[in-house]
């Protein structure tokens, strides 16, 4: 199987097999195939798309690429979520406390700021002397105890997305629907939840602009959740606007506090 043939068949709008996605990205990860290579598969993708089928088996493929978190020291329904990203969201800091009140455990990895898009454990790491790393051990403990732990994504988990998104973000192949639903999916299915809330944001503050863009993505996703056998819903919601009236890490947490607190801002 040549990556040369599987570029040539995407860029002609065919539909590439599982066998063909699995070995390009394992390559890929292996460092077997160039980054020129797999960039103009990028970009074949951009402009001609994945079928649902093709995105899943993307998504399973680059899932794989590192650890598959195994959360079942953890007793009860383990619950994830995930925001598209936009500029002051810090809905993680307000909703992962309050479902875990409810109950339910919330065992969650979240990343860093991403383009002009904040990271929960940028604004947590705000808070004098928090640790988001934690060993896995310390992880399921305070989940266990305490419903909650939220932490920075391990280094192994999904390492071909770290690849590939390095990738996209210089050949402007970033705003692809398949390409973003399944990076952001490959780290949620390697994350090991049962259930993922998706809030995917809309609006000129958000990677996706139109409305019918971010439903599109929300049904690509939800449909990979489905597919792994997770529990999956989305949300779609404004990003036209910040969110709330603080922005910037430090600031973010205490608007969190404050709202779960009751006092925060209407919007
Ligand atoms: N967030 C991700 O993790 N990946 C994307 O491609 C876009 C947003």
């Amino acid at each position: 199987m040549r990556m040369y043939d599987l570029i040539a068949k995407k860029r002609n709008g065919e539909t590439l097999t599982e066998e063909e996605i699995r070995s390009m990205i394992d390559g890929y990860v292996m460092g077997e195939i160039p980054d020129y290579q797999m960039s103009a598969m990028l970009m074949a993708i951009y402009f001609k798309g994945m079928s649902d089928t093709e995105t899943a088996i993307l998504t399973d493929a680059v899932a794989h690429s590192g650890d598959m978190v195994d959360l079942t020291p953890i007793q009860g329904i383990k619950v994830d979520k995930h925001s598209t990203g936009g500029v002051g969201d810090k809905t993680t800091l307000v909703v992962a406390p309050i479902v875990a009140a409810c109950g339910v455990k919330v065992a969650k990895m979240s990343g860093r700021g991403l383009g002009h898009t904040g990271g929960t454990v940028d604004k947590l790491e705000s808070i004098p002397g928090m640790r988001t790393t934690l060993t896995e051990e310390e992880f399921f403990e305070v989940v266990n105890t305490t419903g909650l732990s939220v932490i920075g994504q391990s280094g192994n988990l999904a390492p071909g997305d770290k690849k590939l998104y390095a990738l996209r973000d210089v050949t402007a192949t970033v705003e692809s629907i398949p390409l973003i639903a399944a990076s952001i999916m490959s780290k949620k299915l390697a994350a090991g939840s049962d259930c993922i809330l998706l809030d995917v944001k809309t609006g000129s503050g958000a990677f996706m602009k139109t409305l019918s863009d971010s439903v599109t993505l929300a049904e690509k996703m939800v449909a990979i959740g489905e597919h792994a056998g997770k529990k999956t819903m989305a949300l779609i919601t404004n990003m036209d606007i910040p969110l709330g009236n603080l922005i910037g890490n430090s600031l973010e947490v205490i608007e969190a506090v404050e709202t779960l607190k009751g006092r925060g801002p209407r919007i």
